[in-house]
């Protein structure tokens, strides 16, 4: 089984790499790798290294660069996913599967319904825990492209962005709300998505209006009402299904 390794980009140089920290202790006390083995190591940004490790020590492998690969098994479209945040450990589950799945960036979405309120200070370590759970996934996954996490976003700053997108969609449980596949027959390049999902409460009437006032358009993703985490996630891999990313 391939496995990838993470190095962090700032730890690249020209024809060497280090890897340090707890990646380091993985690859050289848990896997056991040697001096003179060769591994592969993403950095985030994109590009995939083939390395050999030169010099191992306990929290530190250096390693001279073999060859590089770019945007390997990354998706062509950047899906952004503006999800409402959950209570316990909702958001882990949706940023593991999402970045498996292939979205770009994530945002924790604050609506009026939003019961989990956390402090500041809250609010960071859990934006360092999730950054850990894209690291660890983008690994699994094979990707090279860290999703972006971004800070809490309440939901009349997203609005606000919403001229960055080329289509942004938002789940409606209205059954007269669109398809997926109705928003995708055209031959219109679609680079830039953003896809956004209520809290356990859904959003306001308010709200809903809102979201159509900034040209958000309503979708129904089908008969079922789903949990806010798995409609996030379902709603991600329709998207790509249509622009071939999966399936
Ligand atoms: N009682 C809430 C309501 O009536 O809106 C249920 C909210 S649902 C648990 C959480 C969010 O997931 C919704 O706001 C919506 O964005 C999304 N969602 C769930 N099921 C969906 C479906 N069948 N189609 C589209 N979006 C859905």
């Amino acid at each position: 089984m391939i496995t990838y390794f993470y190095v962090e980009p700032e730890n690249v140089g020209k024809d060497s790499i280090q890897i340090l920290g707890d990646e380091a202790k993985h690859i050289l006390t848990v896997l056991r790798y040697k001096k003179g083995e060769v591994i592969e190591v993403v950095d985030g940004k994109g590009s995939k290294y083939k390395v050999m490790i030169t010099c191992a020590e306990k929290d530190l492998a250096e390693c001279k660069i073999l060859s590089k690969t770019l945007l390997e098994n990354e998706p062509k479209v950047f899906l952004t996913l503006a999800q409402s945040i959950g209570k316990g450990m909702k958001m882990d589950w949706v940023i593991e599967k999402g970045t498996e799945i292939g979205v770009s960036s994530f945002i924790p979405l604050v609506t009026s319904r939003t019961l989990v309120q956390l402090g500041e200070e809250k609010e960071k370590d859990r934006l360092v825990r999730w950054k850990r759970v894209a690291i660890s996934s983008m690994k699994q996954s094979l990707r090279s492209v860290l999703p972006d996490i971004q800070k809490f976003t309440s939901l009349e700053k997203l609005l606000s962005q919403i001229k960055d997108y080329d289509l942004a969609l938002s789940g409606s449980l209205d059954k007269k709300a669109k398809r997926i596949k109705s928003l995708f027959s055209s031959k219109k390049s679609l680079k830039k998505l953003l896809v956004i999902v209520g809290p356990e409460g859904g959003f306001t009437q308010e709200e809903e209006k809102k979201l159509i006032q900034a040209g958000v358009i309503p979708v129904n993703l089908g008969k079922r009402r789903l949990r806010t985490e798995t409609a996030g996630i379902v709603f991600c891999s329709l998207v790509f299904y249509e622009v071939k990313e999966l399936g």
